[in-house]
């Protein structure tokens, strides 16, 4: 049972990016985001997807730590406080 839901989220996955429906985010610059790998329940790509925030750590540089993670970790696998 385990495979074949692996194998209908596979195609799931396939499906949505045939789509080609590019993202609903805008990038930095204020253009329309051109990324068709999309979530298809938002309809935003990773990086716009609402349900998904930046990491609140910093890196060993100092400076914010830009990976975007979901909303409930808040932290990135590099930044999680223990
Ligand atoms: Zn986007
Ligand atoms: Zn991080």
């Amino acid at each position: 049972m385990k495979k074949l839901v692996l194998i209908l989220s596979v195609v799931c996955i396939s499906l949505t990016a045939l789509a080609n429906t590019p993202c609903k985010g805008t990038t930095k610059a204020g253009k329309p985001c051109a990324s068709v790998i999309v979530d298809s329940k938002t309809g935003y790509c990773n990086a716009h997807n609402p349900n998904r925030v930046k990491c609140t750590g910093t890196t060993t540089a100092g400076k914010p730590c830009n990976m975007v993670v979901m909303k409930e970790s808040k932290t990135c696998r590099l930044h999680v406080k223990k």
